[in-house]
C-alpha cells in the first residue's frame, strides 16, 4: 500500500482563483480571446517611492527579528490603531504577521480545540472557512439578510445552537462591500459579550470606504478588549500583497500565545518589509496614494454598478467600501445559451462565470466561493477603461439571454 497524505490536506478546497487561471488561459489560446480579468483581490497600484526606497534600505535588517515584530513598528501601528479607531493598544498587544491570511490561521490554532465551531458571516472571504478546518476546527455559517447585512437575530441563534466559540467577519465585506454601521457593530457586540465568545474583526478594507461613510471597528465599542482582536495588514492599502505582512491586535494573553506559535511557525515577517511598513504607515505621499486609489474605485463601483443595474436580470448593491461589486444573478438561472456549437444552461454561479468568459469574454469569481451561489464577484481594482468595456461586454452578453 502507497503512503498516504492526511485527510486534511485531501480536504482543504483549493483557492478558486487559482484553477480559474487555468481556465483563462486555455479559452485565450483556443480561441485567440482577450480576457478581461476582474478578479483580483488586490490594488492595481503598488507602493510610493519613498516605501519602496525604505524596503531596499530595510534589506540591511538580515538577521533574525523579534517573532512578536519589531518594537519600531508596533509603536507606529499602535498610534495608527488609536487614531483610526480609537483604541489604544499596547505595542505588546500587537503581533506583525505574515499577511492577514497568516494572522487569521495563526489565530485559529490559538483560539480552536479540535472539533470547536467557528462562526462565519456569509457571505465570506474564501480562506476563513479552510483556516477554521486547518486548526481541525468546524466552520458554522451565519446568513445575513437580504440585502447582505448582518443579522443579528440569526447570529444569535447560531451561536447558541451550534455553541460558537469565535465569530469572523471582514467590514468592509469582501466580496459583498457593505461596511456595518455603527448599530450593527453594537448588535454584534451585545451577543458576542452575553454569550463571552472571541471576535476577529477583519479590516483590511478600512482604508477603502465611499461616499463619505467612516469605517467603524468593533473594538471601538466599550468593553470589548477582552473578547475581540483585530486583523489589518498592508497588502491593501499600500498595494503591497507581494510583500507579505499584517498585524493582529487583541488581548495580552492572546497575543503572546499567538508569537509563541508564530516562532514555530514562520519566525516572524520579513524584516525589510517591516523596515518599510514604518515609512508606509507615517508617510504623506503614501497616505495620499491611498485616498487617490480609494477615489478612483469609488468611482469605478459607481459606473459599473449603475450600467449593470440596467443589464438584464442583474441586481446589485452598492458596495460602501473594499473594491468588489456582488450582484445577484438568481433570475438568470434556467436560460440557455451557445458556444462553439454547444449548447449551454446556467444552472449555478459557475456556471454564470463560464457564461461571461466565453460570451463576454470577462472574468469573475463565482459566488459559491464566497458561501452565496446566487452571486458572482467581480473586482473592481482597475482602471475605468478597463471597467466600461467590460461593463459594455457583460450587459450585451446577458442582453443575448433575455
Ligand atoms: N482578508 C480579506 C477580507 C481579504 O480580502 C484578503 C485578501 N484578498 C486578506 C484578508 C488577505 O490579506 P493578506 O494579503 O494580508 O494576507
Amino acid at each position: 500500500m502507497g503512503l498516504n497524505i492526511s485527510k486534511l490536506a485531501k480536504e482543504i478546497k483549493p483557492s478558486a482563483t487559482l484553477s480559474l487561471k487555468e481556465e483563462v488561459n486555455s479559452l485565450e489560446k483556443e480561441y485567440g480571446f482577450t480576457i478581461i480579468d476582474l478578479t483580483a483581490g488586490q490594488p492595481d497600484t503598488g507602493p510610493t517611492e519613498d516605501v519602496l526606497q525604505a524596503l531596499l534600505e530595510g534589506g540591511k535588517l538580515h538577521k533574525y527579528g523579534p517573532v512578536q515584530g519589531d518594537l519600531e513598528l508596533r509603536g507606529i501601528l499602535s498610534e495608527v490603531i488609536n487614531r483610526e479607531i480609537g483604541v489604544r493598544y499596547d505595542p505588546q498587544d500587537i503581533a506583525i504577521t505574515v499577511g492577514v491570511k497568516s494572522g487569521i490561521d495563526i489565530l485559529m490554532k490559538v483560539l480552536l480545540e479540535p472539533g470547536e465551531n467557528a462562526g462565519i458571516i456569509v457571505p465570506f472571504w474564501v480562506t476563513y472557512p479552510e483556516a477554521v478546518r486547518l486548526a481541525h476546527g468546524i466552520p458554522c455559517f451565519v446568513e445575513s439578510d437580504q440585502a447582505l447585512r448582518p443579522d443579528p437575530a440569526r447570529l444569535r441563534k447560531e451561536v447558541e445552537e451550534n455553541n460558537i466559540k469565535v465569530l469572523l467577519y471582514s467590514s468592509p465585506c469582501n466580496p459583498s462591500g457593505v461596511v456595518y454601521t455603527e448599530d450593527e457593530l453594537q448588535g454584534i457586540a451585545k451577543i458576542v459579550k452575553e454569550k463571552n465568545i472571541w471576535v476577529i474583526s477583519d479590516e483590511i478594507y478600512g482604508a477603502c470606504v465611499f461616499h463619505g461613510r467612516k469605517h467603524r471597528s468593533i473594538l471601538s465599542i466599550e468593553d470589548m478588549r477582552s473578547n475581540a482582536i483585530l486583523v489589518d495588514g498592508a497588502s491593501k492599502r499600500f498595494g503591497v500583497p507581494g510583500w507579505r505582512i499584517g498585524y493582529v491586535a487583541g488581548p495580552r494573553e492572546v497575543i503572546a500565545a499567538f508569537t509563541k506559535l508564530q516562532g514555530h511557525i514562520n519566525s516572524g515577517t520579513s524584516r525589510p518589509e517591516q523596515y518599510a511598513m514604518r515609512i508606509a504607515y507615517t508617510s504623506e505621499k503614501a497616505r495620499q496614494a491611498t485616498e487617490q486609489m480609494r477615489q478612483r474605485y469609488e468611482r469605478n463601483a459607481d459606473i459599473f454598478v449603475n450600467g449593470l443595474s440596467q443589464a438584464y436580470g442583474i441586481s446589485c448593491i452598492k458596495p460602501e467600501g473594499a473594491f468588489y461589486a456582488f450582484p445577484n444573478i438568481k433570475k438568470l438561472f434556467g436560460t440557455e445559451y451557445e458556444f462553439a456549437g454547444k449548447r449551454y444552461r446556467i444552472k449555478t454561479s459557475t456556471d454564470f462565470r463560464n457564461f461571461l468568459l466565453r460570451k463576454a469574454q470577462v472574468v469573475a469569481v463565482e459566488g459559491s466561493a464566497f458561501g452565496m451561489d446566487d452571486y458572482i464577484r467581480f473586482s473592481l481594482a482597475t482602471n475605468e477603461e478597463t471597467i466600461v468595456n467590460a461593463l459594455g461586454n457583460i450587459k450585451s452578453a446577458v442582453g443575448e439571454l433575455a
